[in-house]
């Protein structure tokens, strides 16, 4: 067990894959978390570039761990999608994130879209829009509030990416493309899936200003999604001078920590009730 300076929580040693033990211990305490209901939601405000508005925000999963504090995804995630737990865990984020959106919307904030990050396991289930449609009538939310955050490696074999995208999207939600860019697959199914919108990953946005490849990069990506009709958000802008540039090229959206780190549903209605009150 380590301790991070920095949020001053207990975590799971990072070395974990190399002590089957500790993986054992993991795997197990994470099964417990499921039943106990130990996960909790930190939202990340998405704003317009142009106006500088909320227009939506981004579902993150911590595990609220009695011991060990607040665990962050990377700490678990990996593992939980390797023994399968993950898609327990990420039936519930559904389920959490689609009832926190029709809470704010019932304390009258303003709307917005909640991007619910998908992992493959879940996107492979054979029921998967059966799943969501129960969701969004359980918890009253209407689909268009909803975004899916898929990666370029769930659209590899696009025949199944196809049937499984337009069952979800005739719902009524939306498929942004997580981490875009990172992928080997190719541009092939940006024509052929119904997706939306195109989130340009943290590590081109990080050093675009010092590198020009990934400037170029990210300008490249802004002017495709535009002409193929997709929005495009970009993750991880943490400076003015970033913000600046993607501003420049017209990016739609952008994430980061220059605004709001992933924060409490109860500050995000803090933020929104501020929106609304202008
Ligand atoms: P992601 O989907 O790419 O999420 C963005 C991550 O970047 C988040 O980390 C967020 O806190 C962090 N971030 C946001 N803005 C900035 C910034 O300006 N600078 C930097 N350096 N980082 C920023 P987090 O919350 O630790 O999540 C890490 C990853 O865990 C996520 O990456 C996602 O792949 C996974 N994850 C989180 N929640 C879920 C979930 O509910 N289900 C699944 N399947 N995966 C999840
Ligand atoms: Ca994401
Ligand atoms: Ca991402
Ligand atoms: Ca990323």
């Amino acid at each position: 067990v380590k301790e991070s300076g920095k949020n001053n929580c207990l975590l799971y040693s990072e070395e974990w894959d190399n002590s089957s033990l500790e993986r054992l211990k993991l795997q197990h305490d994470l099964k417990q978390a499921v039943q106990k209901g130990e996960f909790i939601l930190h939202y990340q405000p998405q704003y317009d570039l142009s106006s500088g508005s909320i227009v939506g925000v981004e579902a993150l999963v911590r595990w609220q761990h009695p011991v060990r504090g607040l665990v962050p995804p990377s700490h678990f995630i990996p593992l939980a999608e390797e023994s399968g737990m993950i898609v327990q865990i990420g039936d519930w984020v559904l389920e959490e994130a689609c009832r926190q959106n029709k809470a704010w919307q019932d304390e009258e904030l303003p709307f917005i879209p909640v991007s619910v990050n998908l992992s493959i396991r879940q996107f492979l289930q054979q029921n998967l829009t059966e799943k969501v449609a129960h969701i969004l009538a359980r918890t009253g939310l209407e689909a268009r509030y909803l975004d899916l955050e898929i990666t370029e490696s769930m659209t590899m074999d696009v025949n199944h990416a196809s049937i499984c995208l337009l069952e979800l999207t005739k719902l009524g939600l939306n498929i942004s493309i997580d981490d875009f860019g990172t992928g080997y697959s190719s541009f092939h199914y940006l024509k052929k899936l119904p997706i939306g919108r195109l989130k340009i990953d943290r590590s081109f946005v990080r050093d675009i200003e010092q590198d020009p490849g990934d400037a170029a990069i990210v300008a490249a990506i802004i002017s495709m999604a535009h002409n193929l009709n997709l929005q495009v958000i970009a993750e991880g802008v943490e400076n003015e001078a970033q913000m600046h540039f993607l501003q420049k090229h017209q990016c739609d959206e952008m994430q980061g920590f220059i605004w709001s780190a992933p924060v409490e549903g109860s500050r995000i209605a803090e933020m929104l009730k501020s929106v609304a009150a202008v």
